[in-house]
């Protein structure tokens, strides 16, 4: 059966006017989006950013016991450990991530007895020089992006969770 002229009109009426509900429901509703890179969000502790070797403020060094497991597991080859000396005189001579590499799976995160690498919240390390992406000792130590894109912007505060999270994993983050 085929509706009349004034049926369709009144179902199109009811149609436009559900619509212009959710627009209105959603004008009124906090918004989730930033106007990045201007704003940004504050990332949490357990983001895959990027990997460092955080300083130990007790020992004033990394936590490294050159264990090579994190080399060992990693599937993308992109670790290269390199140490000299034996037993408590071992020395860390290298420690190079090719970041360019890095599937970010946390294997060597996770892998590593003593949390001497972890993942830090930073991830604008994009650059245009491939180079930049090889990360050595001293730039793990540092755990920051070796060419920042966006500097002197505002943080904005990620609306509260709605569900519960898991409690992030114990570790220090480089500032
Ligand atoms: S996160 Fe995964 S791919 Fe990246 S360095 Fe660690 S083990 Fe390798
Ligand atoms: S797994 Fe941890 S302790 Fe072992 S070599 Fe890698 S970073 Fe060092």
């Amino acid at each position: 059966m085929t509706q009349s002229l004034s049926q369709r009109v009144v179902q199109g009426a009811i149609g436009l006017v559900v619509g212009l509900k959710s627009t209105l429901r959603t004008m009124f509703e906090p918004k989730i989006t930033v106007i990045y890179p201007i704003q940004k969000l504050n990332i949490s502790n357990r983001w895959h950013g990027l990997l460092a070797l955080p300083i130990d403020p007790e020992t004033d060094n990394d936590k490294c016991i050159i264990c090579f497991q994190c080399e060992r597991v990693c599937p993308d080859r992109c670790i290269h450990i390199e140490a000299t000396g034996k037993g408590k005189e071992r020395l860390l001579t290298r420690f190079d991530i090719e970041m360019d590499k890095c599937c970010y799976c946390g294997l060597c995160v996770e892998v590593c007895p003593t949390e001497a690498i972890v993942f830090v919240p930073h991830y604008e390390a994009s650059t245009f020089n491939r180079a930049n992406l090889l990360y050595d000792l001293d730039d793990l130590h540092r755990g920051t992006p070796k060419e920042p894109i966006a500097t002197g912007v505002v943080k904005v505060k990620r609306p509260a969770p709605k569900r519960q999270t898991a409690a992030p994993r114990e570790g220090t983050v480089i500032p």
